[in-house]
């Protein structure tokens, strides 16, 4: 007769035993298939290239059609779309909103400006979006025409698909503590209970 010990936390081992599954089965592309056909973006209009995402969005170019589906609330959402120009300030609001957002999450970065600055190449205020977040998908263009942002649509949904979306940050670590200092220094100044450690339940110093 057979006897099973379970050793260690069962919710641990079952969450665990969960993935290993999804991973090795036809339910990983399964999954694939749902998130590619659920990208939700997080309404961000940063600047002047959000008209043209506007105009993807309208009857004519039909970005639901790809499960393309705009929404207000970072929480439930899983597609930052850095609509253009990201200055310091809207950089900080951008990187809160990733913060958010649950995981698998993906950005896109629209236009010139948000590439690489664009007319505002080098200005003092104006931040690139791969130093912010990290990018999946660029849209060259001044601004991007909505066909464009319905192919980084398509591109990023083959990317999804190909199971690329391991959990990632940018690279500049120094950077963006630099950018998001003073928020810190906000948040503890003014909402020392928002930096209770939720899995300790310690609050950071
Ligand atoms: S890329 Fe062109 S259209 Fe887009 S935000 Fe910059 S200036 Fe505006």
């Amino acid at each position: 007769m057979f006897r099973v010990i379970l050793v260690g936390r069962l919710e641990e081992s079952a969450r665990k035993a969960a993935r290993w599954l999804i991973e090795r089965t036809p339910i990983r592309s399964l999954r694939d298939w749902g998130i590619a056909f659920s990208l939700w973006p997080v309404h961000l209009t940063t600047s002047c290239c959000g008209a043209e995402f506007a105009a993807t969005s309208a009857p004519k170019y039909d970005a639901e059609r790809y499960g393309f589906l705009p929404f207000l609330s970072p929480r439930n959402t899983n597609l930052l779309l850095i609509e253009g120009t990201l200055t310091v300030k809207m950089a900080r609001a951008a990187r809160i909103i990733w913060e958010q957002m649950p995981w698998p999450k993906f950005a896109i970065a629209m236009g010139a400006c948000a590439m690489s600055g664009g007319v505002f190449y080098n200005s003092y205020n104006v931040v690139p979006a791969w130093k912010v977040v990290p990018i999946d998908v660029y849209i060259p263009g001044c601004p991007p025409r909505p066909e464009a942002v319905a192919r980084a649509i398509l591109r990023l949904q083959e990317k999804v698909r190909r199971g690329e979306y391991e959990p990632r940050d940018v690279e500049d670590k120094k950077f963006l503590e630099e950018l998001m200092a003073p928020v810190m220094e906000e948040l503890k100044r003014n909402m020392p209970e928002a930096l209770i450690d939720v899995a300790s339940g310690q609050k950071n110093e």
